[in-house]
């Protein structure tokens, strides 16, 4: 069947010949076509109505019928539009079916966009956070949760790992928030029930420190005893050695005890470090004489301090920190090496760095070397008698003062461990004290 253009062509050449036709017979051959074409031209525009019609009410209508080119334009039309409500359809069904599954979910998701906005939450997100709908559609959510951890979290920028907050309704529920970007600016807040691993977490950590405590009492008995013993000449005759490791071993298990407790302590002392002024020059020359008294490492240590600046946090808590980097890197470093310890201001803040001329550290490990009891060699762990806890402490310590520990190592050339702090942690007074 002759369909579209070849029959609207075929109709206007039979259209113009009968014209010719009756022109010819009438006598009036140029009136003749001029009725014709306008004929055509008629038949056209009624067409053309029509179709604008359809187009502006079309839901409402189905495809007007027509012949020839027309019949084909309304036909593609008509398939195009039946396409795309099917796929609007389709569309309209998979974004229920996400709505529904997101409802369902054990957990809370929000979603905001690039100013915070709520633009919709599921149900265990409203109950978890305390927020209302529709109420609370179209509120700022710092607004609305306003902890303090998580305003820091939200300014931080920094979404890699969630935030650990108290629920707003209390009851001892714990939460755990992370932002998810996605899309232009858009944002994803995922909310979990964090309560169960919490108390876990806390479980462990009262077990450790009630477990390293009561140690700590059999330990100091057992050291007086061994303390005693090594000193009778007649037993240390016969059980010299035996006694003399047995001694090593209890001053490790006591060092471990000591730094299980100092970590426990800082684990349970969530909150920030307070903001008094500490003194990094002498708190250095401080853990320099402790370290060159250990007998460890090259004979002195150089100091490039900037006496102006101070640091504010908490000073026993960088006593502890700063001393196990400085004691690391005499242990580690042999006595024809070199041990700088430095101070100095820099454009975000400033930065405390030991930096060792030691036997390094394969790259494969530094990123788990601040995970506790973490050994890089464990014959050389031993030889060095390390708990292996020290730079747990430092991670603790520095995370109390919203600072960060940087590691570059290259094995057989030697370590640089920075600590780096903030703006707010640093102030400058008047005074330097220069290098030593
Ligand atoms: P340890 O008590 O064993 O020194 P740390 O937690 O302080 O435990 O350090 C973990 C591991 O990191 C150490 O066992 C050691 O292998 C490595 N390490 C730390 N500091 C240095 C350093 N300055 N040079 C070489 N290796 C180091």
């Amino acid at each position: 069947m002759i369909r579209g253009w070849p029959l609207e062509l075929l109709a206007l050449a039979a259209l113009l010949i009968l014209a010719l036709i009756v022109g010819w017979i009438t006598d009036q051959v140029g009136l003749a076509l001029f009725v014709a074409v306008a004929c055509n031209l008629g038949w056209h525009l009624v067409n053309l109505y029509r179709l604008e019609r359809w187009l502006s009410h079309g839901r409402r209508f189905d495809a007007p019928r027509s012949w020839g080119i027309w019949h084909s334009i309304f036909e593609h039309y008509y398939r195009q539009r039946r396409r795309e409500r099917e796929r609007k359809r389709e569309f309209v069904q998979l974004l229920r079916e996400i709505r529904e599954s997101t409802t369902a979910m054990p957990d809370g998701v929000v979603l905001m966009n690039q100013v915070g906005e709520i633009r919709w939450l599921n149900q265990t997100a409203g109950r978890l956070l305390h927020l209302r709908v529709p109420q609370d559609i179209g509120q700022r959510l710092p607004n609305l949760v306003r902890h303090p951890d998580f305003i820091r979290y939200l300014n931080n920028r920094d979404y890699a790992e969630p935030v650990e907050l108290s629920a707003p309704s209390g009851r001892g529920t714990h939460l755990s928030l992370r932002i998810v970007p996605y899309g232009e600016n858009q944002q994803l807040l995922l909310v979990r029930d964090s309560t169960r691993l919490h108390r876990l977490e806390q479980m462990r950590r009262e077990f450790v420190a009630n477990a390293s405590h009561e140690l700590r009492s059999p330990l100091t008995v057992m050291s007086g005893y061994l303390e005693s013993m090594g000193e009778d000449d007649k037993l240390r005759v016969a059980w010299g050695k035996p006694l003399d490791a047995m001694r090593q071993q209890t001053a490790r298990m006591t060092a471990i005890v000591s730094d299980l407790l100092e970590l426990s302590r800082l684990e349970t002392e969530s909150r920030e470090a307070p903001y008094a002024p500490v003194d990094v020059g002498a708190l250095t020359k401080r853990i320099r004489e402790a370290a060159l008294s250990l007998g460890e490492g090259p004979p002195g240590i150089k100091l490039e301090l900037d006496g102006s600046l101070q640091l504010l946090g908490a000073e026993r808590e960088l006593y502890s920190a700063f001393s196990n980097l400085v004691f690391n890197a005499m242990k580690y470093t042999p006595a024809d090496g070199h041990v700088t310890v430095s101070w100095v201001g820099d454009a975000g803040g400033a930065a405390f760095a030991v930096t060792d001329t030691g036997i390094g550290i394969p790259a494969a490990h530094i990123p788990r070397l601040t995970e506790r009891f973490y050994r890089v060699d464990k014959s050389r762990h031993r030889d060095s008698g390390g708990t292996g806890l020290g730079l747990a402490i430092v991670k603790h310590v520095l995370q109390h003062h919203g600072a960060r520990l940087e590691i570059e190592s290259e094995p057989g050339r030697g370590s640089r461990f920075t600590c780096r702090f903030g703006p707010e942690r640093v102030s400058r007074s008047g005074e330097r004290a220069g290098t030593g």
